[in-house]
Formats: structure tokens, C-alpha cells, sequence
């Protein structure tokens, strides 16, 4: 049957998902669940929105993603405000979330989980992010994270843990080992990361005539983005830039040797990439990525995060350490499918429920609905028809749910208190009692 038109079209970047995916979207939530929580890990749910000025102090006026691509969320007084050119309070400015830890950091202190001298805090979410890139395969308006964060762990041993819980969480979603590289690095603290951007910006300015505008006018706000630069001339001379392994503190170069103890000791592979230095301002130390060697093109990024030591003193809370990451779930997805791997395919249905002639006969449409009532209170996957079709089209239906047996129930075997089941398999029929039935015979 052709789908009647409709004028309405999704906006640009954006994606509905339907069918195969959005049972695989499940799934990897699912997983991220079971994971998740095996490594302590409680779930969290925060708005889509937040004050503005959260991600503006949270991830750095310098990122791409503050100064460029955030979607504003105006309320109908903050509108009338604006036409009149009245201008807005600091709390009437929102803005769709483009990425959750601000917001998971913000809904821990908030919320007094975080207690100065108490355990770490270690939180999991999942949900939109809104980043107005330019869409392409793999990069869109909007798409969905799954992301954890740990709040009050100075040890190396918590970033092991995090890197660690991140790998077999690829793992169990069916993502080959082979198939993706796990870069790590550390990017210094506040007492030798200052030095270290200055060289990196001399060596820029030095540089000045042979790299893009971007980069250059980057130099005196951010010019570790340097590094991160897509056009192929400028990665070519920022390879030839001081490296920050050669500029860590001691105790920093210490931190990052641990934790590269601690991912051996949990049998986790890695490369050492010393110009990783990711797009937000917020990390020190340890900063990790996981990339698919093929099949994503320059989007080849499905999750990364690192250790963020002074991000909550920077947003106006006490200050306490903390590290997380985010996986991006599409791309996840996109991974799995070049690999060629389906996930969380819909279960099969255990029974559909046919009736003979149910449409003229209200006995046996009665029964059909007093079956399938009483084997789905027993906990088990049932259909059955709505539409009055023939059993030949109930049958048809039966196939393409996928139904495990088809139990028929028509006026003669009603008469005797009976129903056919057909394995849908092996085509093979036998008669059971509805009073076997309702007793959980077909459980
Ligand atoms: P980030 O928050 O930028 O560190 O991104 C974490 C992960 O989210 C990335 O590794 C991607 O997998 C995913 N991601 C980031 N931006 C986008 C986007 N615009 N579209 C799809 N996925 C994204």
C-alpha cells in the first residue's frame, strides 16, 4: 500500500527512528543499563533544556559548540521581550542541551548527591543532544548519547575504570575490537597546561603564514584546537608542535602512567596519541577517544570523554574532580551496520491468536479475545487480530509478526473446549484444552 503524502518533512539533521533501528536504539540502551550498572553506575534523566549560561561557563566560550552552535529556546515572554528588544534576564535565556555533563553536573550538586569527602558519584544517562552542525552521514542536528560521569575520584584507577567500562560496553554491543582504536592522553592540569598552550601558540604565530585563518585566530583563544583541525596542510605542520607529554608535571606524567598501568592490568589495548586534545575546554589529564578504523569517513569518533578536575569549581560548585564520557549513538549504529553486525532485532511473538469466521460469529471472537487476554497475564508475547480477516489473512499476519504457533480457534473446537496450536516452524498441530491453557499448559 503506498504511503498517502504528507507535506510536513523533519527538520534538517534531524532523523526519526523507526523500525530495525529503533529497536536496535533500545537495545543499546538496554545494554548500557546492564553494563553500566555493573560498574555502580545509577541512572540519571535531566531536562532537554537548560540555562544557557550553564554550557556557556561549563564548556567554554572558545568551543565550536558554544560560540557557534547551540539552539536557543525562547518562551513565549521571552519572545514578546525580544521583539520589543527588551533584553532577557540570565534565567530566560535556554538552550537545548549539546551534551550532558554540565547538565549531570548541575542535577548532582543540585540535587545533593555530591558530598564533600563521601564516595564518588557515578551517573549514567541517555537522550538527545541538540548541535547545530552542518549536517552529513553521521553528524546531524540532532542525535543521542549515552554518557557517564564521575564525580569525586582523584585516582587514576577511576579513569581505568571508566576507559575500561566504556571498552566492554563496545564489546557487548557487538562492536569488534578489531574494528575501532582506542587513543589516549593526558592534557596536563592547570599548573602545566599554561606553559605548554603558550608554546603551542608561539608555535602557531611562528607558523602563522602557513596554516588556515581559523587556526591563527585561534592562537590567543584556544590554541590546543590547532590540533584538531580538519584541513590536511595544517595538520601537517601542527605535527611538527611541542607535545604535551613533554610538558606534563610530575605528578601529572605519574597520573597518566597509572593509568595506563591500571587499563593493561584490565587487558585494554590503546594508542598513545599526544595531539588528542578533544573539542572542550573542560578536560586535564587524561582525555581518551574511540575511533572506527572504517566505514565513518571524517565522523570516525563513536564516544570519548576524559577527566574534567576543575569543571565544577568553573560552574560556581564546590570544587571536586570528576571524568566522563559520551558514545554517539548513531554513529554506533552506522559502526554496526558497515561491520555488518544486526542488533536487537524484535522478539519473535510466542502465539497469534486466529479465529475461524470470528468476524460473523461473536463466540468464537470472544474466545480469541479471552485467550490471548489470559496468555498475556501469563507474561507471554501474544497478537491476534483487529480488522475481521479471513484465517487465511490471520495466518499471513501470523508469518510476518513472526509468531513462534499459531493457536486456532474455531466454532467446533470451541464446542469441545478445545484450540489447535501450529508450530509455525515445523507446521505441526496438536490439541490442547482451554482449560489447559488458562492453567499456563502453553507457558
Ligand atoms: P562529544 O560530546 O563532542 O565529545 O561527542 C561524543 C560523541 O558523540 C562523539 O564521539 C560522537 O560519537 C557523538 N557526536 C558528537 N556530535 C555529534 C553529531 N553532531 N551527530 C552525531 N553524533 C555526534
Amino acid at each position: 500500500m503506498a504511503a498517502p503524502s504528507f507535506a510536513a518533512r523533519r527538520p534538517r539533521g534531524t532523523n526519526d527512528i523507526v523500525g530495525a533501528e529503533a529497536f536496535a536504539h533500545a537495545h543499546l540502551l538496554r545494554l548500557a543499563q546492564e553494563i553500566f550498572s555493573a560498574y555502580g553506575y545509577a541512572p540519571i534523566t535531566t531536562p532537554i533544556f537548560e540555562q544557557t549560561d550553564l554550557f556557556v561557563r561549563g564548556i567554554g566560550e572558545s568551543t565550536d559548540v558554544v560560540s557557534k552552535e547551540m539552539f536557543s529556546v525562547l518562551s513565549p515572554d521571552a519572545h514578546a521581550k525580544i521583539c520589543t528588544g527588551t533584553p532577557l534576564k540570565k534565567d530566560q535565556r535556554l538552550t537545548l542541551r549539546p551534551e550532558g555533563t554540565a547538565s549531570a553536573l548541575r542535577a548532582a550538586f543540585e540535587n545533593g548527591m555530591v558530598m564533600q569527602g563521601g564516595s564518588p558519584v557515578k551517573l549514567w544517562y541517555a537522550g538527545p543532544m541538540f548541535r547545530a552542525e552542518r549536517p552529513q552521514k553521521g553528524r546531524y542536528r540532532q542525535f543521542h548519547q549515552i554518557g557517564a560521569e564521575c564525580l569525586g575520584a582523584p585516582s587514576p584507577l577511576a579513569d581505568a575504570e571508566m576507559i575500561t567500562m566504556l571498552m566492554r560496553y563496545f564489546e557487548a554491543c557487538g562492536i569488534e575490537r578489531s574494528s575501532i582504536r582506542l587513543l589516549i592522553n593526558s592534557m596536563g592540569d592547570d599548573k602545566c597546561r599554561p606553559a605548554y598552550r603558550e608554546s603551542v601558540r608561539d608555535y602557531i604565530l611562528d607558523h602563522r603564514t602557513d596554516l588556515c585563518e581559523e587556526c591563527v585566530r585561534r592562537a590567543d583563544i584556544n590554541p590546543l584546537r590547532a590540533f584538531d583541525c580538519k584541513n590536511p596542510h595544517c595538520q601537517e605542520v601542527m605535527s611538527g608542535a611541542p607535545i604535551i607529554t613533554d610538558a606534563l608535571s610530575s605528578d601529572c606524567a605519574h597520573h597518566y602512567e597509572q593509568v595506563k598501568h591500571y587499563l593493561e592490568m584490565a587487558g585494554i589495548t590503546y594508542e598513545e596519541d599526544p595531539r588528542l586534545v578533544r573539542g572542550l575546554d573542560y578536560y586535564t589529564r587524561t582525555v581518551f577517544e574511540v575511533q572506527v578504523v572504517d566505514g565513518l569517513g571524517a565522523q570516525n569518533a563513536i564516544g570519548g570523554g576524559g577527566r574534567y578536575d576543575k569543571l565544577a569549581e568553573l560552574m560556581g560548585a564546590p570544587d571536586t574532580c570528576g571524568l566522563g564520557f559520551a558514545v554517539g549513538v548513531e554513529r554506533m549504529l552506522i559502526a554496526l551496520e558497515h561491520q555488518g553486525v544486526s542488533v536487537g532485532e524484535s522478539a519473535r511473538l510466542n502465539y497469534y491468536v486466529a479465529g475461524v469466521d470470528s468476524k460473523s460469529n461473536p463466540q468464537t471472537q470472544d474466545a480469541v479475545y479471552q485467550t490471548a487476554c489470559t496468555l498475556r497475564d501469563q507474561g507471554l508475547s501474544v497478537d491476534f487480530d483487529l480488522q475481521g480477516k479471513s484465517l487465511k489473512a490471520q495466518m499471513k499476519q501470523a508469518g510476518k509478526l513472526n509468531a513462534q504457533a499459531v493457536i486456532i480457534v474455531g466454532p467446533e473446537e470451541l464446542e469441545r473446549g478445545e484450540a489447535v496450536v501450529r508450530n509455525m516452524d515445523t507446521r505441526d498441530e496438536r490439541t490442547v484444552t482451554l482449560d489447559a491453557l488458562r492453567q499456563g499448559e502453553l507457558r
